[in-house]
């Protein structure tokens, strides 16, 4: 996946954003192996998703975490699509299937 480093992208406080299938990071960081797949597993969630989907469903799940959870990080940490990243982005490979994310739904707490 192509990697731009710039001075504004992503927030203060993470890592890397994936938009459109390109990674975002700050100048000088270093992408870590589990970020770049991290990245990848969003990077599919989004075809899938026809992109414009993807990005609409996780700015709703976001609102609707942010109410339950009362807190931005939490609330960002708990979107479905997040929650399937955070849990594979340490398997190589991780043996996905197409719409995996929709079981991280389901809250487990
Ligand atoms: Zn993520």
């Amino acid at each position: 996946m192509r990697v731009i480093e710039n001075k504004y992208l992503p927030p203060a406080g993470y890592g890397a954003i994936m938009l459109f299938g390109v990674i975002f990071v700050r100048t000088g960081v270093k992408l870590s192996p589990r970020t770049i797949r991290h990245e990848e597993i969003h990077k599919r969630q989004m075809i899938e998703m026809l992109v414009l989907f993807f990005y609409l469903w996780y700015g709703i799940e976001w609102l609707i975490r942010l109410i339950q959870y009362r807190n931005r990080k939490e609330a960002y940490r708990n979107i479905s699509f997040e929650r399937e990243a955070y849990a594979n982005d340490e398997l190589t490979p991780y043996d996905r299937t197409v719409f995996a994310w929709t079981k991280y739904l389901k809250n487990n707490d």
